[in-house]
């Protein structure tokens, strides 16, 4: 591999345009080179910082390389160093090219790697003969003695700039968490504040809906038809947003629980919602099996997947769900005649805030959260999720957990 890459860079030296690689900041620096040696035959790639330039580095060949010292973020000693450990690189020569003129920075820059020193102001009529120098094999030398003094120095500074970073990322880091922390300490007394109003709308368009508080009319009925499918999504979201910020963190509430049991509680609300959708609604469930499954986490994993697939459902079509038990899993799958989801999206589709984009999915409702809590609550239990679907012709999502040991 490496030495085809060589052969291959060899072959690029030789038919294409000698390309000088320049690390620095200033624009107008970068002008005057890019205009003094491109009139000469060089093609000159600017990094405007160090690690800009060792990503640069890293994927071309160079004829040579000019680094600026005084540079953002890695100085031009340090960008030598790391260049130095690119083996593909060990033939080019890297000249420092810097403002600085006192004692002993001619030294740290060729201690640092570079092949040699060029001070600034850079001067246009005398740069092209310089770097023909080097670009011929010209390298420059620092007495042994003197390099391992400027070498312990070096590696001091180096080791300093190492540390006050670090201290930088620390302190940032818990700049981080503290924020993080008061988000989600807003999100989880946020979705607390709303469930308390919802749950009693919920309760009060409940007996509205079943006659209790009197008798209503048939326009009356439809619009408590539409506030209850509304607080429904609203309870969902919260729901799932109260699960991403409380229960996600904390311990599962183990307990032997029928999945048969959960799913036939929770089906009536869902055929209910697909009917009123023109949809039908199959449910086939295999007899008892236990799962040691937390009942709220369980319950939610299973309301995204019968949601989503009434949701993404037009009229006319059908959602089938089946729950089989096999000697160690229970296997349950919910499956639509729905729009199906894009080959693009089958890789993010259960990644936390992902939705399909609003015009190719024809919905503009959700926040990307219920699929990533699926996935989540089923590793969490030991098992997992899955996901087949065909555009236009529907989509097929299966939870499989394992079953309880002791049955
Ligand atoms: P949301 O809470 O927004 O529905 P989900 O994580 O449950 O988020 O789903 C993410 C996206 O996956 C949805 O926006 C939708 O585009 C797509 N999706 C999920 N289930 C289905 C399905 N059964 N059919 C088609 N698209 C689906």
């Amino acid at each position: 591999m490496q030495s085809q890459l060589r052969q291959g860079w060899s072959k690029a030296i030789l038919t294409e345009q000698p390309t000088i690689l320049y690390i620095e900041d200033n624009t107008d620096n970068q002008r005057l080179v890019q205009r003094v040696l491109g009139a000469r035959g060089y093609q000159v790639r600017i990094a405007p910082d160090g690690v800009t330039g060792l990503a640069l580095a890293s994927e071309m060949l160079p004829v040579l390389i000019l680094v600026d010292i005084n540079i953002p973020g890695l100085d031009g000693y340090e960008v030598t160093t790391r260049l130095r450990s690119m083996v593909h690189l060990n033939m080019v020569p890297i000249v420092a090219l810097t403002a600085d003129v006192s004692p002993g920075a001619r030294e740290r820059a060729l201690v640092a790697g570079c092949d040699g020193y060029l001070s600034k102001p850079i001067e246009p009529r005398r740069l092209p003969e310089l770097v023909a120098e080097f670009v011929g094999g010209k390298r420059e030398l620092v007495s042994p003695t003197v390099e391992t003094q400027v070498l312990r120095e070096y590696n001091q500074k180096v080791v300093e700039h190492l540390e006050q970073r670090v201290r930088e990322l620390m302190r940032v880091n818990a700049e981080l968490q503290e924020v993080d922390r008061l988000k989600n300490q807003f999100l989880s007394s946020f979705s607390h504040e709303l469930r308390t109003p919802l749950t009693s709308l919920v309760g009060y368009i409940n007996l509205l809906s079943r006659g209790t508080l009197g008798d209503l009319n048939e326009e009356q009925q439809q619009a408590i038809e539409v506030l209850e499918r509304n607080c429904d999504t609203l309870s969902r979201q919260i729901n799932n947003l109260v699960y991403l910020q409380e229960y996600r963190a904390s311990q599962l509430k183990l307990i032997p629980l029928s999945l048969r049991e959960r799913l036939l509680n929770l089906a009536v609300e869902a055929k209910t919602k697909a009917e009123r959708s023109g949809l039908t609604f199959v449910l086939e469930a295999d007899d008892e099996a236990q799962i040691q499954a937390d009942m709220l986490a369980v319950d939610l994993a299973v309301i995204n997947l019968l949601d989503n697939a009434v949701k993404f459902t037009p009229p006319g079509g059908q959602v089938t769900v089946t729950l089989r038990n096999e000697p160690t899993r229970v296997i349950l799958r919910v499956e639509d005649t729905g729009m199906g989801i894009p080959a693009e999206a089958h890789e993010k589709i259960f990644l936390p805030f992902y939705r399909v984009d609003s015009s190719l999915s024809g919905s503009g409702q959700g926040n990307g959260i219920g699929l990533t809590l699926v996935q989540h609550i089923a590793e969490a239990h030991g098992g997992q999720v899955n996901m087949r679907s065909v555009p236009g012709q529907g989509s097929v999502f299966t939870l499989v957990l394992p079953r309880h040991q002791a049955e």
